[in-house]
């Protein structure tokens, strides 16, 4: 395998130099110097930066923290934390990752109740305003900013506040937007990211920033997990004891890394993102190639999603062999019909999505 590779995947993305160093650094022992915890809480006040930016919401503060698992581990741990038997949990969804909420709900003994609307178009405030005065009351919801099988970004403002209305706790899976788009931080109760996808980190983190009723609610309920709770580190950085001994040199790869998002500015970086996937879906267009979602404002900036009819391997394969670029297919019973380009992170240059759709110019002719 070169180096030399490309790889316009929606996470894991490139991993810059910087944080590759950083990694292989001497780190102190995670459960015994107190440097370690001073790192660490250092981490949690940038990642607080990068939460925040470009968020109008106007929320108050959120607590974050970091996790040793993959990004699905922050995922079983909102749900653990805060569902316990016979909970009732409304499980939006527009997509795959929208739909596996509900296995979890189900895993620690919740009600999950699936509102789904079709997958080409966004999730909608007037059907969760609907669905809520149809079935009742309901603990927790669960969503997804971009459901990155399928290319869309959800505009989540209008939902959340419907949820606030109703008193309903919000769980939004943010992994493949935090760090390349605005996610409203503010009014979300847990707010799920991931090491590898827009932060440009190695898998192997999960972040979650947390709001006080959230925190409130984890007291009550029983979780059976300990691996996949929370509830511990809403103390752990400041009592200076984690639940197990954490990932130093993911945490360290992971501050370098967004020490280069706040050293960029966060709102350059999103533009970054927005410009690579302007000039995506530009291209593709010239290409005869449509987007998966049908309106363009509920496209990602992260990662494009291209319908392509039965052709996404043979493309990929293609396009893999003839110029050494990896693209994803689509997930699922859509894995051939969608092609994925990933321009997250620190792979959202125009340049590098240049150089993609030119090979896939040359592989369609
Ligand atoms: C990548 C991703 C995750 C993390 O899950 P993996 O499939 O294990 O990488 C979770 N949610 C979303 C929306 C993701 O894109």
């Amino acid at each position: 395998m070169t180096d030399d590779r490309l790889r316009m995947t929606p996470g894991p993305t490139e991993v810059p130099e910087s944080v590759r160093q950083a990694m292989g650094k001497p780190t102190p022992n995670p459960d015994l110097e107190p440097e370690f915890f001073e790192r660490y809480r250092s981490l949690t006040d940038k990642l607080e930066r990068v939460y925040r930016a470009g968020d109008e919401t106007g929320g108050d503060d959120r607590d974050v923290v970091v996790l040793g698992g993959e990004g699905i581990l922050g995922l079983e741990a909102a749900i653990a934390s805060l569902v316990g038997p016979g909970d009732r949990v409304l499980c939006l969804s527009n997509g795959l990752y929208g739909d596996g909420f509900s296995d979890f709900v189900e895993n620690y003994g919740g009600e999950a109740e699936i509102s789904e609307v079709p997958w080409r178009e966004p999730l909608d405030g007037n059907v969760v305003a609907d669905v809520l005065d149809r079935h009742g009351e309901f603990d927790v919801a669960t969503m997804v900013h971009c459901e990155t099988p399928t290319g869309s970004l959800n505009e989540l403002e209008g939902i959340l506040d419907v949820l606030a209305d109703h008193d309903v706790l919000s769980i939004v899976d943010a992994v493949s937007s935090l760090g390349g788009t605005p996610v409203p931080t503010g009014k979300i109760d847990v707010c799920i990211g991931a090491s590898q996808k827009c932060l440009s980190a190695p898998p192997g983190l999960a972040t979650c920033a947390v709001s006080d009723r959230a925190w409130e609610r984890m007291e009550a309920v029983d979780n059976p997990s300990l691996y996949a709770d929370l509830e511990p580190w809403r103390t752990a950085a400041d009592e200076e004891w984690f639940p197990y001994t954490h990932l130093s040199s993911n945490l360290y790869g992971l501050d370098a890394a967004v020490d280069l998002l706040l050293e960029e500015g966060l709102e350059d970086v999103f533009a970054r993102h927005e410009d690579a996937a302007k000039r995506c879906r530009e291209r593709a267009t010239e290409l005869g190639l449509e987007p998966y979602p049908t309106d363009e404002t509920a496209c990602s900036p992260t990662v494009t999603a291209l319908s392509v009819e039965g052709r996404a391997t043979e493309l990929q394969q293609a396009v893999l062999e003839d110029h050494d670029i990896l693209l994803a297919t689509g997930l699922g019973e859509l894995e051939d019909d969608i092609l994925r380009i990933g321009h997250m992170g620190h792979n959202a240059r125009v340049e590098r999505v240049e150089r993609t759709m030119d090979a896939i110019a040359d592989v369609l002719g």
